[in-house]
């Protein structure tokens, strides 16, 4: 889900007519997509440096790796143990989002209440 440009994302949901902006609630980019989530938004610069910490301890050949959709995706298929640190970090990612989104979502209903 998190590749396929549907999700919880800014431009997802501002296309679907579910937001008014398709801003990023974290960083406040102008659009906020997987990609921009997950390898561009400096909101989870953090979280990037942790996965890439996670991923070098288990294999070091991943230090010089330049982090796209594509690198991401054969990084995940190397072994369980790899997919298992990838796909924990996009679950974080996800679960950070959702926490962004409602308190927008929140944020705005106390608005239109006014
Ligand atoms: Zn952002």
């Amino acid at each position: 889900m998190a590749l396929s440009g549907h999700g919880n994302f800014g431009s997802y949901l501002h296309r679907i007519g579910k937001r008014v902006t398709p801003a990023c609630p974290d960083c406040g980019a102008d659009e906020d997509t997987p990609e921009h989530a997950i390898f561009i938004c400096p909101t989870v610069a953090d979280m990037r440096q942790s996965l890439r910490q996670a991923l070098q301890n288990i294999d070091s050949s991943l230090s010089q790796v330049e982090w796209s959709a594509t690198t991401f995706a054969a990084v995940m298929f190397k072994s369980v143990r790899h997919s298992k640190i990838v796909l924990q970090h996009l679950h974080d990612i996800m679960q950070r989002r959702f926490t962004a989104e409602s308190t927008v979502a929140a944020s705005n209903s106390t608005i239109s209440l006014r």
